[in-house]
């Protein structure tokens, strides 16, 4: 006698024809449908031909499942909405910027109708979209023009090599950095076609440095805010009205990448101080580049303000047009920068600057209302414990300051050491959540800083579906 025969998985037209796939077909279409239900029936046959497949994995319902699911996971968006509880506000990995409800008015607004991107409504010719933000940009930094790019990476690629390509620039040793995704201040130089000139060392350049460097092949001066990294002790650097000074008398043009750059002194909400865009310029920069998503608290964008007739140049380079930003981005920019027309609400309308200056105490009764609530779905193997925090502000700005902030420390109980795997597999839990939640590793504890918990109930309304490891 032959050893009972494995069930044969079914043809492709038999599983369409199962009660249910209509609906789904309804609901998603036939060419999906088809083809999710070829891959489930390809992995039946695999399982087949392996002689591990079991029956039950051929009724009706658990072949109409399996379609489901596969079509579901296909139709999950890819791009993520997250809880960023890593205590870094402006976090590059997680988007930066959190904006504001104008712009994200102003962005649907844009995407949803025709707009004047280039065109003039006063006598229908066509326009610039550059004339959209100009004004706006000129009036809040006191610059004679203004540009917007792609990113400030960009602006600062763009303006090097329309100012600067086939000469020399100068610029302190102390300033050639690494942003991070690999924008290097050197090989940003060599790709607009302007050969490195360095001055000076890295804790201490002075400004006969600058001066002895000036020669006959001399192109501009570049000052860099070394924002991501600070040098302390013995350190010297020559302020932007020296150099704007020494560079007038060569006929140089001086440019600063300020970075974050910010419009508004942050002081004023208890923040560290930024370089503002508006000191540079009134200290004598030629030309000024910064984001459009760090402390700006706007769309990725890098906006370039300085004179007129150097503003005229970067704009006519062909590099210009391969950087542009669309209209989204502009409406988005356009909505954020009017906000800053009205610096004393600032702080509650700017979505960045609230989150930021959000009070400590705030934060702590946060942590106390949601550390039960944690520790009730964690169960009595874990430890929740609501501590103060230090976060930061992030997309290296002031990578040294610390904001005071509140989190649940989360540690399995008991624990002294080893308890990594632990918490890793809790921080997978975490991620695989429906809006995924990300904290950080710190001491053998798992940290979620509350300072960006904006939405409380969609939080913890999704912690019942954690599936909590055992320690
Ligand atoms: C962040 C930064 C950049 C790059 O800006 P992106 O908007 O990220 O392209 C360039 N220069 C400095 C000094 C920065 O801090």
């Amino acid at each position: 006698m032959n050893a009972p025969q494995q069930p044969r998985p079914p043809s492709v037209e038999q599983v369409m024809s199962l009660e249910g796939m209509g609906r789904l077909q309804e609901q998603y279409g036939r060419a999906i449908l088809l083809t999710e239900t070829r891959a489930v029936l390809a992995e039946l046959g695999d399982a087949y031909r392996s002689r591990s497949l079991h029956p039950e994995a051929l009724t009706d319902t658990r072949l109409v499942a399996a379609v489901k699911a596969r079509i579901e996971q296909k139709q999950t968006p890819n791009l993520r909405r997250m809880f960023n509880l890593t205590g870094t506000v402006l976090h590059t990995n997680l988007g930066r910027a959190l904006m504001p409800e104008e712009a994200i008015e102003a962005m649907a607004l844009a995407a949803r109708h025709p707009v004047n991107l280039e065109f003039d409504l006063t006598n229908g010719q066509r326009g610039d979209r550059d004339s959209l933000l100009e004004n706006l940009i000129c009036d809040l930094t006191g610059a004679e023009a203004a540009t917007v790019v792609n990113n400030n990476a960009a602006a600062v690629l763009l303006t090097l090599g329309a100012l600067g390509a086939g000469r020399e620039g100068i610029i302190s040793r102390g300033e050639l950095i690494e942003i991070g995704g690999s924008f290097r201040i050197p090989d940003i130089m060599s790709q607009a076609g302007v050969t490195l000139h360095e001055v000076g060392t890295t804790n201490r350049t002075h400004l006969r440095d600058y001066e002895n460097a000036i020669n006959e092949h001399s192109g501009l001066i570049l000052r860099v805010h070394p924002s991501n990294y600070s040098i302390q002790g013995f350190t010297a650097s020559v302020k932007t009205q020296a150099l704007a000074e020494l560079g007038r008398k060569h006929d140089l043009p001086v440019l600063e990448d300020l970075g974050s750059g910010s419009l508004v002194d942050l002081s004023r909400w208890g923040l560290p101080r930024e370089p503002l865009v508006q000191e540079s310029l009134a200290a004598g920069a030629d030309v000024v580049t910064f984001s459009g998503d760090k402390l700006l608290g706007g769309p990725q964008a890098g906006v370039i303000v300085g004179r007129r007739a150097l503003i005229k140049r970067i704009k006519a380079h062909p590099l210009k047009r391969a950087l542009r930003v669309d209209k989204v981005t502009l409406a988005a920019l356009e909505a954020v920068l009017r906000l800053y027309q009205d610096p004393d609400r600032l702080h509650t309308r700017l979505t960045s600057l609230r989150l930021l200056a959000r009070p400590e105490a705030d934060i702590r009764a946060q942590a106390q209302r949601i550390a039960p609530v944690m520790a009730r779905q964690l169960g009595e193997k874990w430890q929740v414990e609501a501590v103060p925090a230090l976060g930061m502000i992030g997309s290296g700005t002031q990578p040294v300051a610390r904001l005071a902030s509140a989190a649940l420390c989360v540690q399995p109980k008991g624990a002294r050491r080893e308890c990594n795997r632990a918490l890793t597999a809790l921080m997978a839990a975490l991620r695989a959540l429906p809006v995924p939640v990300v904290g950080r590793l710190d001491n053998n504890a798992l940290w979620l800083d509350l300072r960006q918990l904006d939405d409380e109930s969609t939080f913890t309304g999704q912690l019942p579906l954690l599936v909590v490891p055992a320690p």
